[in-house]
């Protein structure tokens, strides 16, 4: 596994946590991840009564849920699943997304 670490302003280690999964099941669709995600990783979008992700504008939408538009934007920088209150972001390390 690579050892990958970003820098901080004071030169000392910062180690990205990229997202890897948000649980459809458990996501409300509040919308919190992505207004604070600035790299255009996330998309809400809609789940039809049989759990398929739809367009938010279809007519079969239920609910709203989160998804991954671009996973590969993602920067690490964890701000996503500090606001979840539903516990429905995973993210794992940089090294370990980055070996997969
Ligand atoms: S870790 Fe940061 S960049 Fe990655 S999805 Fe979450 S908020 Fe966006
Ligand atoms: S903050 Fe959590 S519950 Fe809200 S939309 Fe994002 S993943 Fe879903």
């Amino acid at each position: 596994m690579p050892d990958i670490h970003a820098l901080r302003r004071d030169g000392t280690p910062w180690l990205p946590m990229y997202i890897e999964t948000i649980n459809g099941e458990t996501c409300i669709g509040c919308g919190r991840c992505y207004k604070v995600c600035t790299h255009g990783v996330l998309q809400l979008m809609g789940m039809t009564e049989d759990d398929e992700v739809v367009t938010p504008d279809d007519d079969e939408v239920e609910r709203m849920v989160m998804t991954l538009a671009d996973k590969g934007r993602c920067v690490g920088c964890e701000a996503c699943i500090q606001v979840c209150g539903s516990k429905s972001i995973t993210l794992i390390p940089a090294a370990e997304a980055l070996a997969a």
